[in-house]
């Protein structure tokens, strides 16, 4: 063939793809499609990436995590491998307390939590004994008060969610669906890590490195401080080949059948001259104060030095749209959305949805990841 014909078909098979939002979902599959050739801008209304699990350092030279605590954790030695191409690890230990009547006792519920809040030896037969006795049956789930009843019991329902949720959701457990309550496992034995899934680390050189690392590719272009709307979708349309939205997916739309309510969080930082201020990364406190949860983010990114940040979270209607609120009504609002939304994939220049926002799904950030990865693996085998 030649050079000119080489030329002109490397050029057909050039696509340009726009992401929009440069989180977790945005980032990788921008990163995919470089990968696979095709030229990529990513255009997000703020001026970092990375989404809501970026990390700086603050003005007392601690690393702090902008938007609440973010604990990496996985099942995925696939999504471990890949992003290991962008960053190193560090162990992380992610060991929560919640402060019931003065005390600190350890959530998730596990063998210690029982000991602590009774004050008496609880195995694991005492513990299913208990529960046995606490548990309330119930035919069908419908909310996330019966998923508390069916699973821990009234008692444990009481002391450690109930009052958390409703400060959390500015809703009652009954008010919201089961799977917010059934993030925490619940532990028949000594363990108190947080998450329960097999990998739990954090990035060595913070979220941030990894998600520049991540974008530090030749045919990846970053148009930071450039907020999508819905009527820049047609222009976006005839510029490139193929989209990517990680926004919110009403805002997409044009909020045509309503809007989808988030809850957010008002981050308020206090630095303390002392190694440490609480015992552990973060306190919970379902029964007492505004704020719902106060973290010590150096207890895991391992830093050394005598002075520290604790963060302390205060749930609120108002700002960045931080959680998908789970009710009976935005999940139906979201079924004509995702529907739409579908659709999109079908016309001359395809527009796929993903993420936490664009999905309206309460995800983790290794599901996003994996997700993204999956989509966008698909995209490139069609070729669009
Ligand atoms: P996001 O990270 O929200 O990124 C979306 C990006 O799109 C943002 O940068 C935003 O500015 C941009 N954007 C939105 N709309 C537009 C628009 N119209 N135009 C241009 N840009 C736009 N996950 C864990 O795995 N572990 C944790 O411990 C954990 N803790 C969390 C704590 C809190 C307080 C929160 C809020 C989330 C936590 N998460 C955690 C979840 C994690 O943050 C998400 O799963 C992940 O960030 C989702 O990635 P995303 O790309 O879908 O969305
Ligand atoms: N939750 C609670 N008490 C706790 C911890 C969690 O009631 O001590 C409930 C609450 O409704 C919360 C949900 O479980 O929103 C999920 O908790 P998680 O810690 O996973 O929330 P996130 O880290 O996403 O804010």
């Amino acid at each position: 063939m030649k050079k000119t014909a080489v030329k002109r078909k490397i050029i057909r098979k050039t696509k340009n793809a726009a992401v929009v939002g440069a989180g977790p979902a945005g980032l990788t599959a921008a990163r995919i499609l470089a990968e696979k050739g095709h030229v990529v801008e990513v255009f997000d209304k703020r001026t970092t990436v990375g989404g809501n699990c970026i990390d700086t350092v603050n003005s007392d030279g601690i690393l702090i995590h902008n938007y609440g605590p973010h604990y990496f954790r996985t099942d995925s030695r696939k999504l471990l491998n890949w992003l290991s191409k962008f960053t190193k690890w560090r162990p992380a230990s992610y060991t929560v307390k919640a402060e019931i009547d003065n005390e600190l006792v350890s959530v998730p519920v596990n063998l210690n939590t029982m000991i602590q809040l009774t004050g008496d030896v609880f195995d694991q037969a005492d513990f299913k004994q208990y529960l046995k006795l606490h548990q309330v049956s119930i035919k069908k789930i419908q909310n996330a008060e019966d998923q508390c009843l069916s699973t821990v019991g009234g008692e444990l329902y009481e002391k450690i969610f109930k009052k958390y949720t409703q400060k959390q959701w500015g809703k009652t457990a009954a008010e919201l669906a089961p799977e917010i309550t059934a993030r925490l496992p619940l532990r028949f034995d000594f363990d108190e890590r947080y998450p329960r899934e097999y990998f739990q680390l954090l990035p060595r050189d913070g979220y941030s490195s990894l998600f520049s690392n991540l974008v530090n590719h030749p045919n990846i272009k970053l148009a930071l401080g450039r907020e999508v709307f819905a009527r820049d979708i047609r222009a976006l349309k005839r510029h490139y080949d193929l989209i990517i939205y990680t926004g919110p997916v009403d805002q997409y739309f044009d909020y045509k059948y309503g809007c989808l309510n988030y809850r957010s969080l008002r981050f308020e930082w206090k630095t303390y001259a002392q190694e440490y201020k609480q015992p552990c990364v973060q306190i919970n406190y379902p029964d007492r104060y505004d704020y719902t949860r106060s973290v010590e983010i150096k207890h895991v990114t391992g830093q050394r030095c005598m002075k520290t940040t604790v963060c302390f979270e205060y749930p609120t209607d108002e700002g960045e749209p931080l959680y998908p609120l789970l009710s009976e009504e935005n999940i139906a609002r979201n079924h004509q959305y995702q529907k739409a939304a579908l659709n999109e994939r079908h016309g001359t220049t395809p527009v796929h949805f993903i993420g936490r926002l664009a999905e309206f799904k309460y995800y983790n950030m290794d599901q996003v990841f994996l997700r993204s990865m999956n989509l966008t693996k698909m995209i490139a085998a069609k070729g669009k």
